[in-house]
């Protein structure tokens, strides 16, 4: 465990009212005491009180004032890192805060790695992992739900759900245990059944804890979402009244070996990820000129489509072809210009469906709304089915724990299978000992989460990618 003293610029650098350097460590008071006077130009931050908060100048090493800064001294154990903690509070702008953090270099302090001040939160067990990686994904939050999950999270949600599983398990391990060794005194009669419901319970929760993982990556991330439709139906129509319900933001897909673009649009409380809009804009037809073949491997990466019609002009055999692209897919028909006469009844749709796929438009995942692009009406009924089609109609904050980081989902997914090889040991009537075996591994899996059982380099690579002074 290393204790040496760690400065980084905690603040964003740029034009700003203030920076902050942060100092950890066994020797941050007495390294920004140096460097550090009052009024009266006494330096005397070794004897101030922990959390307090003091004005005064940081100065060079000629005594000359660099700036007029505000200090506080949180001394260990009550700081962030659990170290003691001396925070620079100094005038904004990239030069001051690189000039301080300098000095405070020049002063004994190493600067910090990328995420180092969470870590050593993590290493002197102030947090759990989880709750390390929800302050990462709270300073990444996209929207309110990744906000409000991670906040959750950093408040200990998912370490509190993985403590309560493993505490069950832990108390079966150490029962079996014992009864094996002491059989005189503790009888496994009758114990079988007790942990088939048991395994059955915990299989249970596991299994809503990893549907609540593909829900909390779309919910956070975005659902990637694909416009099709022949041309003139209204799709780049569409997409310029979802863009303009906020400024869109427009990515590269990484790895990816075409070359297409995904825009972040805000719908309600919705994320969606819209793939290709390039395409969508510069083609006249998304079917035709880029081919249905691309149109369906861009279909494919997506959750889900939005098939676009004109509900004014009558289907024909591209509106066929595209039935074929959509099948499998959590797919949205938006009959537009409701404004105008329809001649595309619902019902039409529903027949070209059945007569394509064989299975009821229902039975292909497949809604149908109207909308009008040039009305700027239908944007309601649009977020409440795709709410109904991916999160049973409501997005709930307050009682579901959503895992919604890779790592987490991975062991939970470890520890289901384990669960499901008790279950296999039990209908086999194995002896007790194996049961304990895959107990012990499911009990692993979950402790990977919070940081037990975790090796070096994993805890070295969750924490370099947090950005500097965090
Ligand atoms: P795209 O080729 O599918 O991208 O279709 P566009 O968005 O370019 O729209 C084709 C034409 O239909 C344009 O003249 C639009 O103004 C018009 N249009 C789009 N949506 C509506 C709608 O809801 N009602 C009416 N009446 N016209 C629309």
């Amino acid at each position: 465990m290393k204790t040496d003293t760690i400065a980084a610029i905690a603040t964003a650098v740029s034009d700003s009212g203030i920076g902050i350097i942060r100092v950890s460590g066994e020797k941050a008071i007495s390294i920004v005491s140096h460097i550090y006077c009052n009024q009266k130009k006494q330096y005397l931050l070794n004897s101030y009180p922990s959390h307090t908060i003091h004005y005064g100048f940081v100065t060079g090493q000629d005594g000359k004032v660099i700036d007029e800064v505000m200090v506080s001294v949180m001394k260990a154990p009550r700081s962030y890192t659990k170290e003691d903690t001396v925070e620079i509070n100094c005038h904004g702008g990239a030069l001051m805060v690189k000039k301080i953090l300098m000095r405070v270099v020049e002063a004994g302090a190493r600067i910090a790695e990328p995420g180092e001040f969470t870590k050593r939160a993590f290493l002197n067990g102030r947090i759990d992992l989880s709750e390390a990686e929800a302050v990462m994904d709270l300073i990444h939050a996209k929207n309110e739900f990744a906000l409000r999950t991670s906040v959750k999270q950093l408040r200990g949600s998912v370490y509190k759900k993985v403590k309560e599983l493993r505490d069950q398990i832990i108390y079966e391990i150490a029962f079996i245990e014992s009864a094996l060794d002491d059989p005189e005194h503790i009888s496994l009669d009758g114990y079988t059944d007790r942990l088939s419901k048991k395994v059955l319970s915990l299989k249970e929760e596991l299994e809503k804890l990893l549907a609540s993982a593909d829900d909390g990556k779309m919910l956070k991330e975005g659902i990637r979402t694909v416009i099709v439709g022949k041309p003139n139906v209204g799709k780049s129509s569409l997409l310029n009244l979802l863009v303009g319900q906020e400024r869109a933001i427009v990515t590269d897909i990484a790895g990816t070996t075409r070359d297409i673009l995904e825009e972040t649009i805000h719908l309600g409380e919705i994320t969606l990820n819209i793939i290709d809009t390039a395409g969508i804009r510069n083609t006249e037809d998304i079917v035709e000129k880029i081919g249905v073949e691309k149109a369906k491997t861009i279909s494919e990466d997506a959750d889900l489509i939005l098939y676009v019609m004109d509900s004014s002009v009558p289907l024909d055999e591209n509106d066929e072809d595209i039935v074929r692209l959509i099948q499998d897919k959590k797919t949205i028909i938006l009959l537009n210009k409701s404004d105008l006469t329809e001649v595309v009844e619902e019902k039409s749709v529903d027949d070209l469906i059945v007569g394509i796929t064989g299975k009821s438009r229902e039975d292909n995942n497949v809604s149908m709304i109207k909308i009008s692009a040039r009305e700027k009406e239908g944007l309601d009924t649009l977020e409440n089915s795709i709410k109904e089609m991916f999160f049973y109609g409501q997005i709930s904050y307050n009682d579901q724990i959503y895992i919604s980081n890779v790592r987490h989902k991975e062991a939970v997914m470890e520890a289901l299978e384990s669960m499901n090889q008790v279950q296999v040991s039990l209908d086999n009537e194995m002896p007790e000992d194996f049961y304990s075996i895959d107990l012990m591994n499911a009990y692993a899996s979950l402790g990977r989460i919070i940081g037990e059982e975790v090796e070096d380099d994993l805890v070295n690579e969750i924490f370099s990618k947090f950005c500097m002074g965090k």
